[in-house]
């Protein structure tokens, strides 16, 4: 296909991801881990728990010799977490205990300290009926040493860390979160703590974009804003293409210092697509520059200068491509959703327009939000997903189900 010609947004999704695969996987602190996604069967190193273990503080005991209620036993000694019972437990006897201490052998159960009574020294009485195994974990119960306890490819949450530190893996091999450079580019461009001069704008894209990057579970660095001159495009761009995503911001479209394209190009970029069938975003532009080391080639998106264009252009492209990087399974994100209100509309290409998403008795539903157009970044305040308008002139009434995509999750 010629590189001019319009792809659809999902033939564009799908040209990103063919040319995208999961980072070599590193060895990574169990307290940077959270999010990361396994690379490696986790096998334990040990049972769990590693002996039979009493799960209540009070007293192991024989059942056999509390089938009713009020027995009295012998109290032959006293066994904290951390310590092991010296003495095995023989009839009539028991051995105060406490929670997560191993059982002495010959116990087979374990009474809670609030269901006894201290008669003296050295003597307890039981003042309930005791069964086998009560409030006893055997060991092995939860793992077995040898057996994998998380599979290769799980996403790590709180629950997992656990799980890796239980089995001694500090370090698990993951796929790591993806460098990314963003640059914003622009001779109009001041940043956000200067005054803008006449002409002037200040630089939202760049702090949003890394916003956007950190959302997704990745590590942004904002570059220096790149001024609309082939010397300055280029030295930014040769600094981003060190890492695994290069995202730069404005002059992908028609004007006449609209230098990104060709600088890409020059800088040993492949372009793959220029232009997408989409509104906002229209002049999205993705290419791929190997990296001649056994890294992965670096990603390279150029997205529209328009804030709202790049907004929804990182959301559509850039973060499916980090989640691949990251090997997390595409997210759920397109919904169908009951419009709540009439929203007429005519468009000539496939439109995102920001929109609230509610969970009501209906499910999701979905009411498109007050919006200006692509520089109307704070009509995006109000919006927590888009609508995704088909092209054509029409009424979208209440009641019908529409196609929206979620873009307030957390990757
Ligand atoms: P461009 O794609 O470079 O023609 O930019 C399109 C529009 O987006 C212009 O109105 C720019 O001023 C604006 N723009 C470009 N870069 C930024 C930025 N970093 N922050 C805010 N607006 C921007
Ligand atoms: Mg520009």
């Amino acid at each position: 296909m010629p590189k001019s010609a319009m792809l659809s947004v999902s033939e564009a999704q799908s040209l990103i991801l063919a040319a995208t695969s999961p980072l070599p996987p590193c060895a990574i602190p169990l307290r940077e881990a959270v999010g990361l996604v396994l690379a490696e069967d986790a096998v334990s190193d040990l049972d769990a728990p590693p002996f039979d273990k009493a799960m209540m503080d009070g007293y192991a005991v024989r059942a056999s010799d509390a089938a009713e209620s009020g027995a009295e036993l012998t109290v032959i000694e006293e066994v904290t977490a951390g310590r092991t019972p010296t003495l095995p437990l023989g009839p009539g006897q028991a051995t105060r205990i406490m929670t997560g201490a191993p059982l002495p052998a010959g116990a087979d159960a374990v009474v809670m300290i609030e269901r006894t009574r201290l008669l003296g020294p050295g003597r307890v009485r039981l003042d309930t009926v005791v069964k086998p195994e009560q409030n006893v974990l055997r060991r092995a119960t939860e793992m077995r040493r040898g057996e994998v306890v998380l599979a290769a490819g799980t996403q790590l949450r709180p629950q997992e860390i656990g799980v890796l530190a239980l089995v001694g893996r500090a370090t698990p091999l993951c796929h790591p979160r993806p460098r990314v450079a963003i640059v914003p580019t622009g001779d109009e461009i001041v940043e956000p703590h200067e005054q803008p001069g006449p002409g002037q704008i200040r630089n939202s894209n760049g702090p949003m974009l890394l916003a956007q990057v950190q959302r997704a579970g990745a590590f942004g660095r904002l570059l220096a804003t790149a001024r609309d001159t082939e010397a300055s495009l280029r030295e930014q761009v040769s600094l981003g293409l060190q890492d695994d995503v290069l995202i730069l911001s404005g002059g992908v479209s028609a004007g006449k210092l609209d230098l990104v394209p060709e600088v890409l190009a020059r800088s040993g970029v492949r372009i793959e697509f220029h232009k997408v069938e989409m509104k906002p975003g229209k002049p999205m532009l993705f290419g791929v520059k190997e990296r001649g080391n056994a890294s992965p080639p670096t990603l390279v998106f150029g997205l529209p200068g328009n804030p709202v264009s790049g907004y929804v252009c990182f959301e559509l492209f850039v973060r499916p491509a980090l989640r691949r990087l990251r090997n997390v399974p595409p997210g759920p994100s397109l919904v169908q959703a009951t419009l709540t209100v009439d929203h007429p509309h005519r468009t000539d290409r496939p439109t995102y327009h920001p929109a609230r998403l509610t969970v009501g008795d209906r499910g999701w539903e979905a009411q498109a939000t007050p919006w200006f157009g692509s520089a109307d970044l704070r009509g995006l305040t109000a919006a927590n997903a888009l609508l995704v308008l088909p092209p054509g002139d029409h009424h979208h009434t209440a009641g019908t189900l529409v196609p929206v995509l979620r873009v307030e999750t957390e990757d």
